[in-house]
C-alpha cells in the first residue's frame, strides 16, 4: 500500500460525522474559487454568521444572511473564541495537509 493511500485510510475513522450542506453559490472573496457545498466534520450545518474556510484558499469566511459568503474582517477574527478559534486552526490545518498531499502523489 502507497503511503499516501495509507494516510487516506487512517483519516477515514475521522470523517465518520462529516456532513456536506448545499449552499447555492458563492465565490471565495479571497481565490475565487467556487463554493455550493459547505463540509463540516463535526455533522453541523451551516446558519447565517457561522465561520467557515475556503476549500481552495483555507481563508476564513463567514456566512451573510443570505447564505453567500463573505471574507471574515480581522475584528472578527481576533474576537473569536478560543475554541472556535481553535477549530479555525484546525480546518485549516486540513487544508493544507490536503495540498501537501497533493503535492506529494504529483
Ligand atoms: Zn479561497
Amino acid at each position: 500500500m502507497g503511503e499516501a493511500k495509507r494516510r487516506r485510510t487512517l483519516v477515514a475513522p475521522q470523517l465518520s460525522k462529516m456532513v456536506s450542506t448545499e449552499i447555492g453559490e458563492s465565490h471565495c472573496p479571497f481565490c475565487g474559487h467556487v463554493l455550493q457545498l459547505a463540509t463540516s466534520l463535526h455533522g453541523s450545518t451551516p446558519a447565517p454568521g457561522c465561520v467557515a474556510i475556503c476549500y481552495s484558499c483555507a481563508n476564513p469566511l463567514v456566512f451573510e444572511d443570505s447564505m453567500r459568503m463573505r471574507a471574515m474582517t480581522p475584528t472578527e477574527f481576533a474576537a473569536l473564541p478560543d475554541a472556535a478559534l481553535a477549530t479555525v486552526h484546525g480546518y485549516q490545518q486540513r487544508v493544507r495537509q490536503r495540498d501537501r498531499r497533493r503535492l506529494a502523489d504529483g
